[in-house]
């Protein structure tokens, strides 16, 4: 069903709405597009699938197109994509070959006569040098910039400069190399989607027993791929100081990526030290994709635990925040954007076993305390990090641009 603004006014408020309607109006007849390299898979492309039909909605026509490349541009876009949050990378004039011809080709059936360019992520970043320029065009970065590889920043400079705006998900991934005026905008969530609508109890219920889940024991989880920078392991030591002090379940959901051989890895070494525990339905791996099933878990659980050495934004926190659920989590990354010790959650050290675990059980014995720090969670994700607000920050941009 098609998503509308008016979707949203139960959630966001009259004045929200209203707003987002006012900054539209002087972009009235103004035509923009967006341009990345995936209709699915991965945040851009749900962010665009949101955000396309709500700006439309609002009355400000956006075009949202895909970057067409073979299995070559993709592992070169893959290797930049690396390389930009510091990995090595040997820049081959081949390489460079790949990037920019795979540009060119599209701009040759791809007509752009649109008033503004968003231009996602490094794949379609060249496309700017094969158009004559007739519009504002602004590269929207959904990359960690904080520590790229010089040398594959330095050629993609040569492209950036042509760009008269750059996006960026956090403070500290604005670049000071790069003379060009940066706008901040924090990643959202859309609470109308399958992962974050509202679920009845009834429905939560039905997720856990179609997916085997005991429900006699409180829970405790964390979502998270199995990645060292996620923590497992962490998590599982943090699990076994609470279940001496107090009997509880611990789920640990990580989709599985069947070219993930580091994934896998972990995985198997979390098995092999929970052993005990999964013998006895105490802990749960689960690998499966199910948008429902986090929903749901994100729901069900006492407490929801992010436990990551390192974090980008975290959207496994904000979609926990939003489910009024209490979230312990560590002190890192885009994480304190969202948690507010004491306040709309509790923030801890990634190596505090001790202290984490304390805070664990002290909130599955006083359920009400968890209750009303969720319920400041679930407000301050309200302010901040719905799709409502994104679609502001575009059209505000949108103004200062084009007016
Ligand atoms: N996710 C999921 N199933 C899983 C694990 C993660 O759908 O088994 C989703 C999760 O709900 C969130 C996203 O993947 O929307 C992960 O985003 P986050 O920013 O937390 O971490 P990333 O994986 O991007 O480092």
């Amino acid at each position: 069903m098609m998503k509308r603004l008016h979707d949203y006014r139960y959630i966001v408020g009259d004045k929200v709405i209203s707003d987002i309607y006012r900054h539209a109006r002087k972009l009235y007849g103004k035509r923009i597009i967006h341009l990345n390299s995936t209709y699915s898979g991965g945040g851009v492309a749900e962010m665009l699938h949101n955000l396309a039909p709500l700006m439309n909605d609002a009355g400000v026509e956006t075009d949202w197109r895909i970057l067409r490349g073979t299995v070559d541009f993709f592992d070169v876009t893959k290797s930049f994509h690396n390389a930009l949050q510091s990995d090595d990378i040997e820049l081959s004039d081949h390489i460079k070959n790949i990037y920019i011809s795979t540009n060119e080709e599209y701009s040759v059936y791809a007509k752009i006569d649109h008033d503004c360019v968003f231009i996602h992520d490094p794949q379609p970043l060249p496309l700017i040098q094969f158009y004559a320029k007739r519009q504002p065009w602004v590269w929207r970065c959904h990359i960690d910039l904080s520590n790229p590889n010089p040398g594959l920043w330095d050629f993609l400079k040569g492209f950036i400069l042509r760009y008269d705006y750059v996006i960026v998900s956090r403070d500290t991934y604005k670049k000071e190399d790069l003379p060009i005026e940066h706008k901040l905008f924090a990643p959202v969530i859309d609470p109308l989607s399958s992962k974050n609508t509202d679920l009845s109890q009834e429905e939560i219920d039905g997720v856990f027993k179609k997916f085997n889940i005991p429900t006699d024991k409180p829970l405790i989880t964390q979502i998270s791929r199995f990645d060292k920078w996620k923590d497992p392991l962490g998590v599982l030591e943090i699990y076994k100081k609470v279940k001496s002090q107090i009997d509880c379940r611990l789920v640990l959901c990580g989709s599985m990526a069947s070219d993930d051989p580091e994934g896998l890895e972990i995985y198997e070494t979390v098995k092999e030290r929970a052993h005990e525990y999964l013998e006895h339905g105490d802990v749960m791996l689960i690998t499966l994709e199910s948008n429902l099933l986090v929903n749901a878990l994100q729901r069900q659980s006492k407490v929801i635990i992010q436990k990551s050495i390192r974090e980008g934004f975290g959207l496994t926190v904000t979609e926990a925040l939003w489910k009024g659920t209490p979230v312990v989590a560590s002190n890192v990354g885009g994480i304190p954007i969202q948690v507010k010790d004491g306040e709309t959650g509790f923030l801890v050290e990634p190596h505090d076993y001790d202290t984490t675990a304390d805070i664990i059980v002290d909130l599955l014995k006083k359920p009400d305390k968890g209750r009303k720090i969720g319920e400041r969670g679930r407000e301050y994700v309200r302010n901040n990090f719905l799709i409502t607000r994104l679609v502001i920050d575009y059209l505000e941009l949108l103004k200062e641009i084009l007016e």
